[in-house]
């Protein structure tokens, strides 16, 4: 999938989340990057699922230092993806996740050159390269700022 993560044993490419396949070290991976991406809908799960998976995600994420997830979610005007995107929005306005994440941005309110859009890059500079997709905006992505244990504002 993403190759922003190595296994600290044998240095193979591994996903944030899963044990190593290569040799099955189950230790922490090395990330390379503070950004990543998040599929949440790639084999269509359940908005359950697809939850809970988030879930793990973020406590897994806050453990490498994560410092932003680029979340795709989906949005269909009918099927799986719809119900993924409302759920996750759901969880976030209800302050589900607020342990971990600081602010978000859904991404249908974050069109390139927008307000939101220029509040986000001035928390998180790098960023620009995955928001040059939004143009007018991207219903089937939420951008997630996470916090951190130092944190002084
Ligand atoms: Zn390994």
């Amino acid at each position: 999938m993403n190759h922003s993560f190595e296994c600290p044993q044998c240095g193979n490419p591994r996903g944030m989340l899963d044990d190593c396949r290569q040799c099955g070290s189950e230790q922490l991976p090395i990330a390379h990057s503070d950004t990543v991406v998040l599929n949440l809908k790639f084999d269509s799960p359940s908005a359950e699922e697809a939850l809970d998976r988030l879930t793990t995600a973020l406590r897994r994420a806050f453990e490498l230092g994560i410092k932003a997830i680029i979340l795709i979610h989906g949005y269909g005007a009918s099927g799986e993806g719809g119900k993924i995107k409302w759920a996750v929005h759901d969880a976030l306005e209800n302050n589900y996740f607020s342990d971990r994440v600081d602010e978000y941005y859904f991404g249908e309110k974050t069109p390139f050159g927008s307000d939101a859009y220029h509040a986000l890059l001035r928390r998180r500079a790098g960023l620009k390269a995955h928001l040059k997709y939004f143009k007018d905006g991207n219903a089937g992505m939420t951008i997630l700022l996470l916090g951190s244990q130092s944190r002084n504002t």
